[in-house]
């Protein structure tokens, strides 16, 4: 990356850091998240999701960063594009406020600290889009897809996707949102992926992370691997014996652990010990 003459002025507070939900989601998700990284992002983290839901929203800024995009709350590209446009309308109503957009699914536990050095190699008066691609082939448009990814952009250029461009972006290429990001920053605006090797979205084996490295990662995920029309194996972390952990049983998706084993001391791991 290019040095960045401002390095080491960026806080999270510089990040519109939005968690794409939808309603069923809530308890089972975003709970999570609650728990463990998004306290520490502090007064960053908007959601964006369908539906009202007020004990939520009181944990957002006492609703002032919960979105009730109205959008369908299905998993269709059309109803995940048109979240992707509330959540850039938003942003761009803020553009003042901020210097990074960034947007990620409520299935990823971002290391904060990690994720703000990171940033502060990047200098946000350029254009950067910045995240991990799933696949690792080129793609076409039509089968261009990066999915479950983290993006950030630093989108001074992109007040040209207002007014619901982006769903005619996204719609155009019958693509979901992330991709519908990747279709608009590679192809209409010329800004190549900058690919993180410390991100990681759950399209990858999290088992192949190294617990050595597990303090050097910026984001992680969980999921499920479909091997066979019956087998199906959990994607997660596999934790050494030497670390201390909360069992599978209470701590499937082991953000949990690994969130105690980053940050012990915290206020958040006590909590969630003492539970
Ligand atoms: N999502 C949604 N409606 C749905 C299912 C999922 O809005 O019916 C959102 C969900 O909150 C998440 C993203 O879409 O932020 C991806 O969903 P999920 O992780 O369930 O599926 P994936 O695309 O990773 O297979
Ligand atoms: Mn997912």
């Amino acid at each position: 990356a290019a040095p960045n003459l401002a390095a080491g002025s960026l806080y999270i507070e510089d990040v519109f850091l939005a968690i794409k939900s939808t309603h069923n989601n809530h308890w089972s998700r975003i709970q999570l998240l609650l728990e463990t990284w998004v306290p520490m992002a502090k007064t960053s983290v908007y959601i964006l999701t369908d539906g009202d839901d007020p004990s939520l929203a009181a944990n957002f800024g006492n609703g002032s960063r919960y979105v009730n995009t109205k959008c369908g709350a299905s998993h269709k590209d059309k109803d995940l594009m048109c979240k992707l446009q509330v959540m850039y309308d938003l942003y761009m109503s803020k553009i003042e406020q901020y210097k990074w957009f960034c947007s990620v699914d409520d299935d990823t536990y971002i290391n904060i600290p990690n994720f703000v050095k990171m940033l502060r190699e990047y200098d946000h008066d350029k254009d950067w889009y910045i995240g991990k691609p799933s696949l690792n082939h080129i793609y076409s448009v039509k089968e261009y897809q990066l999915c479950d990814l983290f993006l950030l952009v630093s989108l001074k250029h992109m007040s040209c996707f207002r007014n619901g461009e982006f769903i005619k972006r996204g719609e155009a290429i019958n693509n979901p949102d992330d991709t519908a990001i990747g279709y608009v920053c590679n192809y209409l605006l010329g800004v190549p992926l900058t690919s993180i090797p410390e991100m990681h979205s759950h399209l990858e084996p999290m088992w192949q992370i190294d617990p050595l490295d597990y303090h050097k990662q910026i984001s992680i995920s969980w999921g499920e691997v479909v091997a066979s029309k019956v087998i199906v194996i959990p994607n997660r972390l596999s934790i050494r014996d030497e670390i201390p952990q909360f069992p599978v049983s209470v701590d499937p998706t082991r953000a949990y652990t690994f969130h105690c084993h980053l940050f012990p001391k915290s206020d958040s791991c006590r909590k969630i010990q003492d539970k």
